[in-house]
């Protein structure tokens, strides 16, 4: 691994700089890291590289047989890793468990089913005329090592459904976790480690920005980056200036369309658990409510009883169902977001206040309504526990307002009449939209994943976030080898002629024509021309 856990009171190396990981309810370090040295980059892709060759050379079935490994290392683990996520990101165990473990279960198991059949080589039939006489096969080979630059909001999930389907597909995993959320990184190195997977596989670098930097100047073969759209770009464009391919899950501003004829006593539950699950920071989390005029006033209030029934407290306490902010910054930045849509004229109905006799980044939720698109709070994503409902005259006017954002993550539309669902769903600007559920589909592995505009590029999850991985090769093998081709040189004012009617062969309008064209065409197969 490129960096090492130390007891609080042990000793950091001379030179090494220091990565605490702090429990967000209290402020307190509750394990020491070294960050790795940028320095040390060179060599760990060296490892990684000559890992990866071996790797790769393993029959598909063997790859397949260390994730079931790597799953079972988690299930025997989950009480270790569930408890290390809720003390280092604040979130409730109960979504430490459903969010984060099941995911990376999930995850596991089903790569270590899917993953033989997609990498089988696959037939290519051509459907021109002029290459029948080939025969051709795409194959998906490794890219090599696979760079991965996480968030710490989901510390488990988003790195585990990246690397697993990295490593099915026969590469190297250089992983840099948050710097907020280290010890969670060093678990999925120690379960690497505890599933026996090959030395240097998987190497998991600590540290901040600068360790991310140092990780794209190694040169990975791609890199997988999720997190907030400011970096995104950094990242972005140092990808660009080396060519190195990208995937960018960035941040979310998703929308949530209630209409009239909605479930109102669901549809406020799955408002407030979707804005307020991991203390509304997930990228996924609902932000923007757009409810139907003639029932916003009784949606409203749902959302209000509800939000206020919440209890707020730290993950150390099993009922609570709000944790802390991850950082005390974090927590400014929506009050500034709050405070700029009330001087707008929005409306708090409930929460918006810190609460300091529970700790210093706790911040009660709130549910705010007379919002507009003026206000960063509609516009900016917000990643906190706040709730804007604005109420629309039509679907119509809740489709263009959803629309009206950089962001396009998921989206979700609440109604009881299918057919209206599925026409909102395939009007709306968004990687995914689910029609009475919120979020959920992060944990169906079939979906896949990300969004475009300021949400990034690329996908994870799912087959598509496999191919994500891989390089596809296509192979051909002609039928005929002692041919030369028509198309070779030879050229001629006969050979332009005789392509002419080839072309008149096989696209002119009527078949009376093409068939006319056919026997002049022969000619172009069967040259003696040619040199
Ligand atoms: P962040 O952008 O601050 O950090 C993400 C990672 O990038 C960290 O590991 C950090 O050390 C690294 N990093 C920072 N600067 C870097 C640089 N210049 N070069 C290389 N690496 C650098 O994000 P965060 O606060 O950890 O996460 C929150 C953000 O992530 C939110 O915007 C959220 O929406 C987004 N997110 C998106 C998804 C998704 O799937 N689309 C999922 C989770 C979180």
């Amino acid at each position: 691994m490129g960096a090492s856990r130390t007891k609080l009171a042990d000793t950091i190396s001379p030179g090494a700089a220091r990565l605490d990981s702090i429990d967000p309810s209290t402020g307190q370090a509750i394990a020491r890291f070294e960050s790795c040295a940028p320095a040390a980059m060179l060599a760990i892709f060296e490892r990684a590289r000559s890992a990866q060759r071996e790797w790769a050379a393993q029959p598909i079935r063997e790859r397949a047989a260390a994730l079931r490994r790597v799953r079972d290392a988690i299930f025997d683990s989950r009480d270790e890793i569930a408890g290390m996520i809720s003390r280092e990101t604040g979130k409730p165990r109960v979504e430490a468990i459903f969010a984060e473990i099941i995911l990376a279960l999930d995850t596991a198991d089903f790569l270590a089913r899917r993953a033989p059949k997609w990498l089988r080589p696959e037939r290519i039939p051509h459907h021109n005329i002029a290459v029948k006489t080939k025969s051709g096969w795409l194959q998906y080979e490794p890219l090599g090592v696979v760079a991965i630059i996480s968030p710490w909001n989901y510390p488990l999930a988003i790195p585990m459904a990246q690397l697993i389907p990295a490593l099915a597909a026969g590469n190297a995993v250089v992983l840099k976790p948050s710097e907020l959320t280290p010890a969670t990184g060093a678990l999925i190195g120690e379960i690497a480690a505890r599933a026996k997977l090959p030395e240097n596989l998987v190497q998991v670098v600590q540290g901040g920005a600068e360790i991310g930097g140092a990780l794209i100047d190694a040169a990975p073969d791609k890199l997988f980056f999720t997190g907030s759209v400011e970096t995104g770009r950094k990242i972005a464009a140092a990808c660009a200036a080396k060519l190195i391919p990208s995937v960018l899950e960035l941040g979310g501003k998703d929308a949530m369309i209630v209409l009239a004829d909605a479930d109102l006593e669901i549809a406020s539950s799955a408002a407030v658990w979707g804005s307020f699950m991991n203390c509304g920071q997930a990228c996924l989390s609902v932000e923007r409510v757009y409810v139907e005029q003639s029932v916003a006033a009784r949606f409203t209030g749902l959302c209000v009883v509800k939000t206020k029934k919440l209890r707020l407290g730290p993950p150390s306490d099993p009922d609570a169902e709000v944790g802390p902010m991850i950082r005390t910054r974090q927590l400014e930045r929506v009050e500034r977001q709050l405070q700029d849509a009330v001087a707008r004229g929005a409306k708090i109905l409930t929460g918006g206040e810190r609460r300091p006799e529970l700790g210093a980044n706790f911040f009660e939720p709130a549910v705010v309504t007379a919002v507009d698109h003026s206000m960063d709070l509609m516009r900016e994503e917000t990643f906190g526990p706040v709730l804007a409902i604005r109420p629309v005259a039509s679907a119509a006017e809740a489709v263009a307002l959803a629309n009206d954002s950089p962001f396009s993550l998921s989206a979700s539309v609440w109604t009881r009449d299918a057919q209206a669902a599925r026409k909102i769903a395939s009007q709306l600007r968004a990687g995914s939209v689910m029609i009475n559920d919120v979020a959920s589909y992060y944990g169906i592995a079939e979906a896949p994943h990300g969004g475009r505009g300021a949400s990034g590029w690329g996908r994870t999850h799912s087959r598509f976030g496999f191919l994500e991985m891989v390089h596809v090769k296509y192979v051909d093998i002609d039928r005929l080898p002692r041919i030369a081709k028509s198309w070779w040189y030879g050229y001629s004012a006969e050979l332009a002629a005789a392509a002419d009617r080839f072309v008149e062969a096989l696209f002119a309008p009527s078949w009376k024509r093409r068939m006319a064209a056919l026997r002049g065409s022969c000619g172009v197969v069967f040259r003696r021309d040619r040199i």
